[in-house]
């Protein structure tokens, strides 16, 4: 057995665990950081890549949960975590939002401008930048579709830096932010380490148990624990630790789904990334945007299209991916089985959700055609593609009655911070009630689902929590 010592251990990479690392080590605390997944630095590989989804995605892309309707769920499983293979979209927390979280959660010191000080810190510290330039010919359309229906829409920032010797810019993900700050202020960061279950003696974490790549066991020792696995992960580390009350109970998720368009012409540029461009007529209920859409995206979601999938494929340019997602009510669960490694996650959608998801389908589709699509893949496999306003209906319905392929990106709330009194496992600022020394700070802790891009608002918050830690 391997031992590994530390005063504040931090399981987790991503932009909850990185946030914390940062805050406390540069405030001269000893902080170990250990993160599952290994180490790929931002341009080892090519985004979206079998290679990259291999390397930096759990389970190699998309994990299925279990439930009536079938939902996907997508998670990073790297150094950085999700910020490494996110589309670095950039949305400011929405204030009414957080009010509402303040009131409905009895949560101080988040709603009016109590987060403000974070959220610049946070804009300024990971180059919050727009696209410069052009946003590229699929933002375009988009812009150009929802202007004819009088919708608004922007190209939205992303945590993005340019300059002039690489005008496409960088990815300003953990890795590149806010983990090499971290360990220049002395915090150990180590990659290719899992955390099976806390140690607990009485009220008290005294350490974690770990295995390495090589499969060795490996024993933390630790005066105290910040978990930020991300919402899944957070919630499976716990109750495998035991912790179960009011843990992996109330996950929640933006359910999404993606459609391919079909153009006479050129719309699909890869070299431009995930095009910027986002219709921010119905936020924060519903938005509606532009997807990656390299050849293997897209052919993922050629999946079910009626017609010869090679021959749609083979004129890759003239198809873009594009997707509406909503801020579902539903309530999903995560649980661990004995003897299995991996979570079970299941989700019930709700009928508002699929309804709400219905009505997103119907407007993307109506601003694709607007945009001059020819056509748009039916989200539905195997039903026919919308080609005019006249088969909206159908499409509408087939979503609504769940058929559609969904997929959830934005996870949360497995361990929501809140009062007591409302039934919240971890108080005000992420300590978990019943113990003396162990934290959340990950997008565990968001008691619901914020509905838009939701890493600005997860950074913020963890920023916010790690300053108090501190005192
Ligand atoms: C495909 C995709 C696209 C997205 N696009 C955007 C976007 O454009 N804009 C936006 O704002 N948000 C986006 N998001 C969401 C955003 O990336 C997440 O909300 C955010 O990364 C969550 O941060 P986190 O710290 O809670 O967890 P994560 O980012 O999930 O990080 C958790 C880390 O902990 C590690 N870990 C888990 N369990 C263990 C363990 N047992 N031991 C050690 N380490 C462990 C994981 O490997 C992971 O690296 C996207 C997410 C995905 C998946």
């Amino acid at each position: 057995m391997i031992r590994l010592d530390a005063k504040t251990l931090v399981i987790g990479s991503g932009p909850g665990g990185a946030m914390t690392a940062c805050v406390l080590a540069e405030a001269g605390h000893e902080v170990l950081l250990v993160e599952e997944g290994d180490h790929v630095p931002v341009g080892a590989t090519e985004p979206y890549s079998l290679d990259d989804m291999t390397r930096k995605w759990r389970n190699g892309g998309l994990t299925p949960s279990f439930g009536p309707v079938k939902v996907t769920y997508v998670e990073g499983r790297c150094l950085g975590g999700a910020s490494e293979i996110n589309a670095a979209l950039y949305h400011p927390p929405v204030v009414s939002v957080l009010d509402q979280w303040a009131r409905d959660y009895g949560i101080t010191d988040l709603g009016g401008d109590a987060l403000l000080r974070h959220i610049d810190a946070v804009e300024r510290e990971a180059s919050v930048s727009p696209f410069p330039g052009s946003p590229g010919i699929a933002s375009e359309r988009l812009a150009a579709g929802a202007a004819s229906l009088g919708w608004k829409s922007v190209p939205v920032k992303r945590f993005w830096k340019y300059d002039a010797a690489n005008p496409l810019g960088r990815r300003q993900s953990m890795t590149e932010t806010y983990l090499p700050r971290a360990r220049a202020a002395g915090a150990r960061i180590q990659d290719g380490l899992k955390v099976k279950r806390l140690l607990l003696e009485g009220p008290r974490a005294v350490g974690a148990i770990a295995t390495n790549r090589e499969g060795r066991r490996v024993e933390i020792r630790c005066e105290r624990v910040i978990v930020c696995g991300g919402a899944v992960q957070t919630a499976l580390i716990l109750r495998r630790s035991g912790l179960t009350r009011g843990i992996g109970d109330t996950l929640t998720m933006n359910p999404m789904i993606r459609v391919v368009a079909e153009f006479d012409d050129r719309i699909n540029e890869p070299a431009v990334g995930v095009p910027v461009q986002q219709i921010e007529a119905f936020k924060p209920s519903m938005t509606l945007g532009c997807s990656n859409g390299t050849l293997a995206h897209l052919a993922l979601w050629l999946v079910g299209a009626q017609g010869d999938r090679e021959k749609l494929l083979a004129e890759w340019w003239r198809f873009g991916v594009f997707y509406a997602k909503v801020m579902g009510k539903t309530r999903g669960r995560v649980r661990n089985v004995p003897l299995v490694d991996e979570a079970h996650v299941s989700f019930k959608l709700e009928r508002d959700d699929l309804a709400l998801l219905g009505l997103a389908a119907e407007r993307l589709a109506t601003v694709l055609l607007a945009a001059g699509a020819r056509s748009v893949v039916n989200p539905v496999p195997g039903a026919p593609a919308i080609r005019s306003l006249a088969d909206l209906p159908a499409l509408r319905a087939g979503v609504e009655a769940g058929k559609a392929q969904v997929t959830a990106i934005h996870l949360h709330s497995t361990v929501p911070m809140g009062a007591e009194a409302r039934g919240c496992p971890a108080d005000a600022y992420g300590k978990l009630r019943g113990l003396e020394n162990v934290w959340v700070n990950d997008a565990s802790l968001l008691p619901d689902t914020p509905g838009i891009n939701p890493q600005g608002t997860i950074l913020a918050i963890a920023r916010r929590n790690a300053e108090r830690l501190l005192g």
